[in-house]
Formats: structure tokens, C-alpha cells, sequence
């Protein structure tokens, strides 16, 4: 028999703040303390939904460094530029979904495109820190531009979906390759609808409502920018829809090793962080 997973708790972000000027962001995931119930999943960032006016001035967070993870950018509302040290260069906007894996190092920005801040306009992305296990920190970066129309969908009997932007649901394979077991689905749940969505048992799993109100596996769950931690026995996710609603589901097998974090870079011990702070600075993770 298919059991329910039960809800453990349900949070709100307990800090918001601005990335760089063009990202104003809630904390989902660490301020809510749930770290260390939700690995592979290192943050939760839900930028927006913000009004921007039309503007000259790039808006966005300038050159940066990332090591020892992947950063995920699930794109919503507005248009999104990146560049990297490693030459990959991409604009994703409403339905895409970049994937970034940082690995052994990257220098990138995020900003605004261009045509986006010339024009103004609501901004509303995800982005997610997806750790890397130790035998994977060192190795080569890479990314993946998840195109709207790249990213399959499992549809509901009322014309919600899940698209299956990583893993697999009902048999439909998800769009990222990952180097852990990760399932990610961008789900839409009509009003008056139910939908069921597999997650394996034994995975770490949460539910991040952007928007909307309904019943998650027999708990009420509504507003904007909650987070629901569910506990990682049973295998299935119901969600009742009262409202129009929009859903992030995370699920993914935990990396069991210490995590050693320190601003953009996420290791397993402090040496590994002073040598990827001095490697930064020695220009090792590239330049753009
Ligand atoms: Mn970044």
C-alpha cells in the first residue's frame, strides 16, 4: 500500500534581503533551520514577485564565486542574463530553468536582461543550492540551460501540471542531469483539483507553496512562500487545491557528510574553505 507522507511542519522564510540590486529575496531554506532535514538542498531563495521600473542601469549581483555545489535558477516572471568563467552565457526567462554546477569552481553574474530593464516589469525567480558529494566538489563545472519547452510535463485531471524539471514522475523523465538522485517538479494545482505526485520514501522531501491555499497530505497550507517539511517514510504527495496554486516539490537522497559552508562556497571541512577562498583570490575559479 502507498503511504502518505506526513507533514512535519510548515515555516515561512525568517529573512529577506536584497542580492546585489536586482534580486529581493525571502529565505526559505537555511532561515527557517530546516538545513539539516532537507539535504541534498543547501538554500531556498524565492526572489520576488517585485515591480521594477524601467531602468538604463543593469540591476542584478556582479561577479561572484560558487565551489562545491550546483545553483539552480528556476525563472517565473522577468528574464535573467548569466556569464561565467567558463565561457557559458545564457538568458532564461518565463518556464526556464538554469543549471548551474559550480563544482571546482566558477566566476559568474547574474543580472536583469537587458530588454527586461529597459522595459520594467514583475520579477519572480527560485534560485536553490544543490549540494555535491565530496568525491564530486573538485570536479569539472558545467551547465545546463532547461529551456520552457525542454522541460516535460505530468498533467492533472483539471488542467494543473507538474513539469518535471529533474528526476522522474509517472514515468516522465526530468530535464536536468544530476549527480545525486534529485527529483524537482514546478507544479500548478487548479482550484477544486487533487493531484498526486510520487516521491520516493526514504528521500529528504519538502513542498514550497508560492502561491495559492489547499490541504498537503491532510494539512492545511496557505498564502505565499510557506514551506512545508515532510517526513521521509511515506512515498506520496496530495495536494487539495482550494485556490489557484503553485508548488515547488523538493525531494532528494541526503548526502551524509559534515557540510562546511562559507558565503558562495559549501565544502565539507574550514581547510577546504580557506583553500577555495585563496584559490579564488589566485584567480583559479577564472574570470570573466
Ligand atoms: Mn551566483
Amino acid at each position: 500500500m502507498t503511504k502518505f507522507k506526513k507533514v512535519v511542519g510548515i515555516y515561512e522564510s525568517k529573512s529577506s534581503h536584497w542580492v546585489g540590486d536586482g534580486f529581493h529575496v525571502r529565505n526559505l531554506i537555511p532561515s527557517t533551520g530546516l538545513e539539516s532535514e532537507v539535504s541534498p538542498f543547501l538554500l531556498l531563495d524565492y526572489a520576488g514577485p517585485t515591480h521594477f521600473p524601467s531602468s538604463d542601469k543593469p540591476r542584478g549581483v556582479g561577479e561572484h564565486p560558487h565551489r562545491g555545489f550546483e545553483t539552480v535558477t528556476i525563472a517565473y516572471q522577468g528574464k535573467v542574463a548569466h556569464r561565467d568563467s567558463g565561457g557559458n552565457a545564457g538568458t532564461i526567462g518565463p518556464g526556464d530553468v538554469q543549471w548551474m554546477t559550480a563544482a571546482s569552481g566558477v566566476v559568474h553574474e547574474e543580472m536583469h536582461e537587458r530588454e527586461f530593464t529597459r522595459a520594467g516589469g514583475t520579477f519572480e525567480m527560485i534560485q536553490l543550492w544543490v549540494n555535491l558529494p565530496r568525491a564530486l566538489k573538485m570536479s569539472p563545472p558545467k551547465y545546463q540551460t532547461l529551456l520552457k519547452d525542454q522541460i516535460p510535463q505530468v498533467d492533472f485531471p483539471k488542467g494543473g501540471y507538474a513539469r518535471v524539471i529533474a528526476g522522474e514522475l509517472k514515468g516522465v523523465k526530468g530535464a536536468a542531469s544530476t549527480f545525486t538522485p534529485v527529483n524537482l517538479f514546478d507544479a500548478r494545482i487548479n482550484a477544486g483539483e487533487t493531484a498526486e505526485l510520487q516521491a520516493p520514501a526514504g528521500f529528504n522531501t519538502a513542498v514550497f507553496l508560492l502561491k495559492g491555499s489547499g490541504v498537503l497530505n491532510s494539512s492545511p497550507i496557505e498564502g505565499e512562500a510557506k514551506i512545508a517539511l515532510l517526513d521521509a517514510t511515506g512515498e506520496l504527495i496530495r495536494f487539495e487545491a482550494k485556490q489557484d496554486s503553485q508548488l515547488l516539490v523538493l525531494n532528494g537522497e541526503a548526502i551524509k557528510e559534515p557540510v562546511a559552508s562559507y558565503g558562495p562556497f559549501v565544502m565539507n571541512t574550514r581547510e577546504e574553505l580557506a583553500q577555495a577562498v585563496e584559490d579564488y583570490r589566485a584567480g583559479k575559479m577564472g574570470r570573466l
